[in-house]
C-alpha cells in the first residue's frame, strides 16, 4: 500500500473505521473531500478495505492503528496524522464496543473493558483534539438513543454513552474562541456487527418494529447526519446531542 503524502484536503480523522457505521463515515467524509484518517484497533485487513474503496472512489486516505483506550496509542494516532496529511480538521470518535448484561450479573472486567473504550477512549481523543484540532474545525462523538430506553442489560453500555454526552458539552465550552464545534450523535439500532451480535431474528423484528418508521437504521443514515455536522452547513449546531433514529426514542 503506497504512503500518503500531506494533503491540500481538509482533514478527517475517524475512529473505529474499519467497519460498520465509521467505516461508511469514512467514505461519505471522503466522497465529500476529506483527506480520512481510518483508524482501527484489530481489523488492519478491514480497515485497508475501507482505504481502498476511498482510494478506488479517487478519494484519499490512510489506514492507522490505535487502541483508542490506550493513552499512548492515540497520541501517536494523532501524531501519525499530522505526519501523514498535515493538519486535522475533523475528528469523529465513533470507535466503540457493546456489551451487555444486567447489572448484577457483568464481570468488573467487561464493565472496565467497555467503559475504557466507549467513555476513556472518547477522553482520550478529545484531549489530543484539543491540541491537533484546526481551529474552525469539527468534533462528532458517537452516543447511542438507547440512552432514552433505560432497557434492562444495557446499564454499562448507557452509563458510558451517558458520560460521553456529559463530556460534550463540557468540551464544547472548553473549546471557546477557537470557531470549533462539538457535537454528539446518538444512533438508535443500526444493521451493523454491533447491534446484530447476540440477537435472535425475533428480538431483532421487536426492536425495529419500535421505530415509527418501521425499519432498522442503515450506517448511512448516520453518516449522512455526521457530514453534515462536519460540512459548512452545520456550523452553527454546537453543544448539541442530534438523535438518528427513525423516531426509536
Ligand atoms: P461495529 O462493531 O460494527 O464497529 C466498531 C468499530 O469500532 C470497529 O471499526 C472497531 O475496530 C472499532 N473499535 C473497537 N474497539 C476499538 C478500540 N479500542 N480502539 C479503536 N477502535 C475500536 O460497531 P458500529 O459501527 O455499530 O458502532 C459504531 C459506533 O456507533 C459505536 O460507538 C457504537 O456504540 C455506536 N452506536 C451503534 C449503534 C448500532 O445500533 N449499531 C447504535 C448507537 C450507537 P476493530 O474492528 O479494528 O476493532
Amino acid at each position: 500500500m503506497s504512503q500518503a503524502t500531506p494533503s491540500s484536503r481538509p482533514v478527517a480523522l475517524v475512529t473505529g473505521a474499519s467497519r460498520g457505521i465509521g467505516r461508511t463515515i469514512a467514505q461519505r467524509l471522503a466522497a465529500d473531500g476529506f483527506a480520512v484518517v481510518v483508524n482501527y484497533a484489530g481489523s488492519e485487513a478491514a480497515a485497508n478495505d475501507t482505504v481502498d474503496a476511498i482510494r478506488a472512489a479517487g478519494g484519499t486516505a490512510q489506514a492507522l492503528r490505535a487502541d483508542v483506550s490506550q493513552p499512548g496509542d492515540v497520541a501517536a494516532l494523532f501524531a501519525a496524522a499530522v505526519a501523514a496529511f498535515g493538519c486535522v480538521d475533523v475528528v469523529v470518535t465513533n470507535g466503540g464496543v457493546m456489551k451487555t448484561a444486567p447489572i448484577a450479573e457483568m464481570s468488573v472486567d467487561d464493565f472496565d473493558r467497555l467503559l475504557a473504550i466507549n467513555l476513556r477512549g472518547t477522553f482520550l481523543v478529545m484531549a489530543e483534539a484539543a491540541k491537533h484540532l484546526q481551529n474552525g474545525g469539527r468534533f462528532i462523538a458517537l452516543s447511542s438513543s438507547v440512552i432514552a430506553k433505560s432497557l434492562p442489560g444495557y446499564g454499562p453500555y448507557i452509563a458510558s454513552k451517558a458520560g460521553v454526552e456529559g463530556l460534550v458539552k463540557v468540551f464544547a465550552h472548553e473549546l471557546r474562541g477557537r470557531q470549533i464545534s462539538v457535537n454528539a450523535v446518538a444512533p438508535g439500532p443500526v444493521a451493523t456487527e454491533l447491534f446484530y451480535e447476540g440477537k435472535s431474528e425475533q428480538l431483532v423484528e421487536q426492536i425495529v418494529r419500535q421505530s415509527p418508521l418501521e425499519r432498522i437504521g442503515q450506517p448511512q443514515d448516520i453518516a449522512d447526519v455526521i457530514a453534515f455536522l462536519a460540512g459548512p452547513q452545520g456550523g452553527w449546531i454546537n453543544s448539541q446531542v442530534v438523535r438518528v433514529n427513525g423516531g426509536f426514542a
